[in-house]
């Protein structure tokens, strides 16, 4: 059993402003689900860590590969999520856990959040940190040059689709999923690759308007650290990378951690084999 660091976290002191001192550890686009047994397997060995190392824990969207309602968890969750429940209950038990939205699981809810003692993110939250302020979000709102995505985006955060959506029966709710899934990677084919990144101008306007110095974001599964240069001031962006220990050549995954001393990017990322040389 973890020592309890609750005394670390303070409350929100605003909707979209939150205070947590101490390391923050914070990871995204872990896509769990029943098929990606060994990436939630190194998932949970994160969770052990953070909680022995960590004060708390951030995910922030993506967290699954599909979420078509909180009902799923409530109601006999498959054995693959019961054990992402178990987890998570672990981590909550031992640091405060924070859990956001991404695209793939934007009907991530309150009651999910409130069966693993975890609670929700705003879309974009200022963390005033040990670092100083940062600027966190998923990261799909600063896609805007995927105007096909936003219009999409728009549509399923409304929240009478949201309702209509959530009170269908279970298996229609999987087929749509399943459909909307299946066109976006259909359409995203035939994207051109800068237009699924974040575009600069929003980034650009997004420093403008919290005068942060540091960003994070993940969802474009580019990690990096990219320095900008905003009137006059250098600015970091920060992106987490994404999880796959399943079905790639190249396992990778990995976390942002944010203390005194700033803000540390690690990646678990495996540089993929080089072809030998019959191959070649
Ligand atoms: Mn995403």
């Amino acid at each position: 059993m973890c020592p309890s660091k609750m005394s670390s976290s303070r409350k929100p002191r605003s909707l979209n402003n939150l205070a947590i001192a101490g390391s923050v550890w914070i990871a995204s686009d872990i896509h769990l689900g029943p098929h990606v047994p060994a990436t939630a397997r190194v998932f949970y060995q994160f969770l052990d860590e953070a909680c022995a190392n960590a004060d708390a824990l951030i995910l922030c969207g993506d967290i699954f590969d599909a979420w078509i309602g909180d009902d799923v968890a409530r109601v006999s969750p498959p054995d693959w999520l019961a054990e992402v429940l178990d987890r998570l209950r672990q981590v909550s038990a031992c640091i405060p856990l924070w859990l956001g939205r991404g695209n793939r699981d934007f009907l991530l809810g309150k009651s999910f959040a409130d069966a693993v003692g975890a609670r929700m993110l705003p879309d974009v939250v200022c963390l005033e940190t040990d670092a100083g302020r940062v600027l966190l979000s998923h990261g799909d709102e600063y896609c805007t040059d995927d105007v096909g995505y936003q219009r999409f985006r728009r549509l399923v955060r409304n929240p009478v689709i949201q309702s209509v959506f959530l009170k269908l029966g279970l298996g229609l709710r999987r087929r749509i999923a399943q459909m909307a899934r299946q066109r976006s990677t259909a359409s995203n084919q035939n994207k051109l690759k800068h237009i699924m990144d974040v575009s600069p101008s929003a980034i650009e306007q997004a420093f403008r308007a919290t005068g942060v110095v540091n960003m994070v974001h993940g969802h474009t599964h580019r990690p990096a650290i990219h320095t900008l240069e905003i009137d006059g001031h250098t600015r970091q962006r920060f992106v987490l990378p994404d999880w796959d220990h399943d079905h790639s050549a190249a396992p990778r995954g990995g976390w942002l951690v944010i203390n005194g001393s700033g803000l540390h990017l690690h990646q678990t990322t495996s540089p993929e084999q080089p072809p030998s040389p019959e191959q070649s």
